[in-house]
């Protein structure tokens, strides 16, 4: 059963930021409630006060600039995001996503603010807007703070964000050049949370095969989304090799710290991170060599 609550709705970014300094006590904001109701509906949460943020049409946006690269308004869909021209133009990569994230009912409701904010180690978005060194602006009444996303989850369902902070805005840098990023989740039930997930990118150096940078982001396999740094160390220098990536897989498996549950083992997930590196690693590889190719 849900408590009884007040609720609030803001109409303008401002007012938001009012309404959380006037009940910081004990509020929550709620946008899409695709997740927050099943908490209040378990009795995981039972706030004093909503302050509903979705009809906050200033932060419903994607804008997309060569330089700045794209920008995401908090209360921006899943499903507008999936169905973005801009997106689909600029990061094929997150239509593929986003069209693995639940149902279309639950991607229409749902926005990638409040997925990112819940700061559920399982969710997908996480993992690939760090591989795309994406960072998020936040703000409280007073000021505003940019941070990249690396930082921005710090344990199972804990953010970064201050007790009075809103999520504003989602920013991804453009691509580099011989650059290529790939993601996959393993699940068990379609469209589901992933058990594990990994993304990756790598970009190439000058010669179009060695590996100038890289990021390997793991998934569902430790409190919170997070890199591979051991992982991504072997690869600085180096060209593709099968065994290189099988090396870099187990590094990237003794690095995860993943729960045991009635989803999956520990020693499974570990596993699973190990194929998943390696695959993902390989496939963005291929695709950086033959995009260098292509601007050769
Ligand atoms: C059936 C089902 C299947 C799902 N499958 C997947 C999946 O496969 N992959 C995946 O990644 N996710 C999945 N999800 C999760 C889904 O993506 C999220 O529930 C959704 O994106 C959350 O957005 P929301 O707007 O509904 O957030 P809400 O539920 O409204 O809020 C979630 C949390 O974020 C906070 N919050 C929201 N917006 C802001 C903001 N702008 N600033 C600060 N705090 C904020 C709220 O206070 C709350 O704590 C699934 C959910 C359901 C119900």
């Amino acid at each position: 059963m849900i408590h009884d609550f007040k609720y609030l709705r803001a109409s303008t970014a401002k007012e938001a930021l009012e309404l959380i300094e006037q009940h910081k006590d004990d509020y929550k904001i709620i946008c899409g409630g695709q997740s927050l109701l099943i908490l209040m509906r378990q009795g995981l949460v039972a706030p004093e006060c909503l302050i509903d943020i979705k009809h906050l049409d200033e932060l419903n946006y994607i804008q997309f600039d060569k330089k700045e690269g794209l920008r995401i308004g908090a209360t921006t869909s899943h499903r507008t995001v999936e169905t973005s021209l801009l997106v689909k133009k600029h990061y094929p990569l997150l239509v593929e996503m986003e069209q693995n994230i639940a149902s279309i009912q639950t991607r229409n409701w749902g926005t990638i603010g409040g997925n990112l904010a819940h700061g559920d180690p399982a969710g997908d978005p996480g993992p690939v807007f760090i591989a795309l060194n994406g960072k998020v602006k936040v703000a409280n009444k007073e000021r505003e703070r940019t941070l990249p996303l690396e930082e921005f989850f710090i344990d199972y369902f804990e953010t970064a964000l201050e007790e009075d902070e809103l999520l504003l805005e989602i920013q991804i840098p453009p691509i580099p050049s011989k650059t290529a990023v790939t993601y996959e989740k393993f699940n068990i039930i379609k469209n589901d949370q992933p058990i594990v997930s990994v993304a990756a990118s790598i970009t190439l150096d000058e010669d179009g095969l060695s590996c100038k940078d890289t990021r390997i982001v793991l998934g569902a396999a430790a409190p919170a989304p997070a890199r591979a740094r051991e992982a991504e160390k072997l690869l600085v220098g180096k060209k593709m090799d099968d065994q290189l990536l099988k090396n870099v897989g187990e590094v990237a498996s003794k690095e995860a710290d993943p729960v045991d549950d009635i989803h999956a083992t520990e020693s499974y997930r570990k596993q699973l991170v190990n194929v998943l590196t390696r695959r993902m690693l390989g496939k963005a590889w291929k695709q950086a060599m033959g995009l260098a190719r292509e601007e050769a």
